[in-house]
């Protein structure tokens, strides 16, 4: 399998199970502020900056949610979540559309290509915590979360 631009966060002495993230983003700062918040949740990181590899990499790493960003080198997130939702192995893991395009239509169109939630850009980081907590639920260590309530 070519990993190739995706690489796995360091893991800092975890003492409780942490939900492995996978983040697709072709932005260098924003993919900063998805490593910085996700992190701070207690999550471990799969990142990568373009969705040629996407595929694969879910279906071999299982992660517990996939942020992804829709304009990307290559497949775009459209393309990509269509793959994943129709993928046996890949289909039930939440995916979470992070974009720029934020009009009725295209919030949509976006919906409708099978994601199953919605962020726009830019967003507060506050916003973006409320929404993997909401997701991940239980998986999440529960201090993680307990300032957002
Ligand atoms: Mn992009």
């Amino acid at each position: 399998m070519d990993l190739a631009g995706s690489y796995i966060s360091e893991e800092k002495k975890p003492n409780y199970p942490q939900p492995l993230i996978l983040a697709v983003e072709d932005n260098d700062d924003n993919l900063l502020l998805i490593t910085y918040t996700l992190e701070s949740l207690g999550c471990k990181l799969i990142c990568q900056t373009d969705s040629f590899s996407t595929l694969l990499v879910a279906k071999e790493y299982q992660p517990d949610l996939i942020l992804m960003d829709i304009l990307l080198p290559g497949l775009s997130g459209i393309d990509v979540v269509r793959y994943l939702k129709k993928e046996p192995l890949t289909s039930e893991i939440p995916v979470i559309a992070v974009t720029a395009l934020a009009s009725p239509e295209e919030r949509e169109r976006i919906l409708m290509a099978g994601f199953d939630d919605y962020i726009s850009k830019p967003y507060m980081i506050e916003d973006l915590e409320a929404l993997i907590c909401r997701v991940l639920g239980k998986k999440l260590n529960p201090q993680s979360c307990f300032d957002l309530h």
